[in-house]
């Protein structure tokens, strides 16, 4: 399946990309703290350690009878000595050969190890039969269990979801440090793009990377500023991007970083700042751009709408995130059957728009008929990009291939 992979010298792979951005980036934004209800989808800025158990005291997982396992008799009668709901411990242990009435998450009370589920009791009233089938600890919920005091139950650059929320709730946390907003600034570059809702001029067309583009970021929870669209003109291109480095954390710009004669982002951000052309070993979308601007992280994706996205998710993401706090910039990768047949030369990295379906239990990937990078259908249609590494051959149907979920790539 592996033929001679012969790297290009002059391309960069996607892992190389990604090794050096790591090693230059950290995170740019400042910290806040929130309340909790204000808290979700941000990057936690701190590790939270419990200053709690969790549970804090034994208790019981179902409605029933709490008892010593080692005081029941052989006939599994008790005594019923008191009743211990929720909230409210019996006050005192529980005597010798005896039990209580006890209901889910109640304490414990001391000397009980063992808790019976009503539907298995016989209630006599001033007594109760206890299935003597029940080994010790059974039914009990203890302490710590779920957390133990001082444990680090949150790390630092995790995305907090309604989970995390609730774990650090339950360690009694009423606010969690987290990072600000990532602020970033979005341009489309060319005298051929138009907004939409305007009229078409001859030879024009309509914008869709400023709106790709935005949505990804904000998907990622950055607070987008459109910049609108640059005329292939250097000293506009110039001075746009450095009223933009004045205010914000990151600059995006979509086209004109090709080499043509009309590629104006280039010198403009070399007359600011400084940058570096990665001609990436990855189909579709070979030319990304990243540098600063006066200081400000910058990065200029291809003009070509669906190398935006590919880009987008293979290299910008994980910088946007690295900026934004995130600990963890890698996607999960699926394994999935291949439906289709692909002839693949090694040397380059290439994306394919896929779409997932299951088939007689197995899930098998589809591939979107043109591989035409122009194609900005192709990813309303796919579910995600299935990544062919440098050094894979063909692919022939039924060979198994990864998968990457826009789900994933859009959190
Ligand atoms: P460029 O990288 O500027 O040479 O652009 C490559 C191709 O992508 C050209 O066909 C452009 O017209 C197209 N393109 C560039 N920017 C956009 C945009 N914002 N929306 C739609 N198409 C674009
Ligand atoms: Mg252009």
């Amino acid at each position: 399946m592996t033929d001679r992979f012969v790297p290009d010298k002059d391309m960069m792979t996607v892992a190389e990309a990604l090794a050096r951005l790591d090693a230059r980036l950290s995170p740019v934004v400042g910290t806040e703290e929130l309340g909790l209800h204000h808290a979700l989808g941000r990057i936690l800025a701190e590790d939270v350690v419990s200053s709690v158990n969790v549970p804090p005291h034994d208790n019981s997982a179902v409605d029933g009878w709490a008892f010593c396992r080692a005081d029941l008799p052989a006939d599994g009668c008790l005594p019923v000595v008191g009743r211990v709901a929720a909230g409210h411990p019996l006050d005192g242990p529980l005597p010798r050969v005896s039990a209580v009435r006890i209901f889910t998450g109640a304490p414990l009370p001391e000397g009980a190890d063992t808790v019976a589920m009503q539907e298995d009791c016989k209630d006599q009233g001033e007594s109760v039969v206890l299935p003597i089938r029940l080994s010790e600890g059974d039914n009990a919920r203890a302490a710590g269990e779920d957390i133990a005091k001082g444990a680090v139950v949150l790390h630092a650059g995790t995305r907090l979801r309604p989970q995390e929320l609730g774990v650090a709730a339950a360690t009694g946390r009423s606010s969690l440090k987290v990072y600000r907003p990532l602020k970033a600034a979005v341009f489309s570059t060319g005298d051929e793009i138009r907004d939409p809702g305007t009229e078409l001029a001859p030879g024009c067309i309509y914008d869709t990377n400023r709106f790709t583009a935005s949505g990804l970021l904000r998907a990622l929870g950055a607070e987008v500023t459109d910049l609108g669209i640059l005329p292939d003109r250097f000293e506009t291109i110039r001075d746009a991007l450095a009223e933009a480095a004045r205010s914000h954390d990151l600059i995006l710009t979509s086209g004109g970083v090709s080499v043509g004669d009309e590629d104006h982002v280039k010198p403009a951000v070399l007359a600011l700042g400084s940058l570096d052309f990665w001609r990436l070993a990855i189909k579709p979308g070979r030319p990304v751009a990243l540098g600063e601007v006066a200081g400000t992280p910058f990065v200029g994706l291809p003009g070509n709408p669906v190398a935006v996205m590919v880009t987008f998710m293979a290299i910008a993401r994980p910088m946007v995130l690295r900026l934004m706090g995130a600990a963890q910039t890698a996607l999960p990768r699926y394994s999935v059957e291949a439906g289709f047949a692909f002839k693949h030369k090694p040397g380059r990295r290439e994306y394919l728009r896929a779409r997932l379906a299951h088939m007689d239990g197995r899930l098998v990937a589809a591939k979107f008929t043109s591989d035409g990078s122009g194609v900005l259908t192709s990813m309303t249609w796919s579910d995600g990009l299935v990544d062919v590494p440098e050094d894979r051959g063909d692919i022939a149907p039924g060979e198994m291939v990864d998968f990457l979920s826009y789900a994933d790539m859009m959190r």
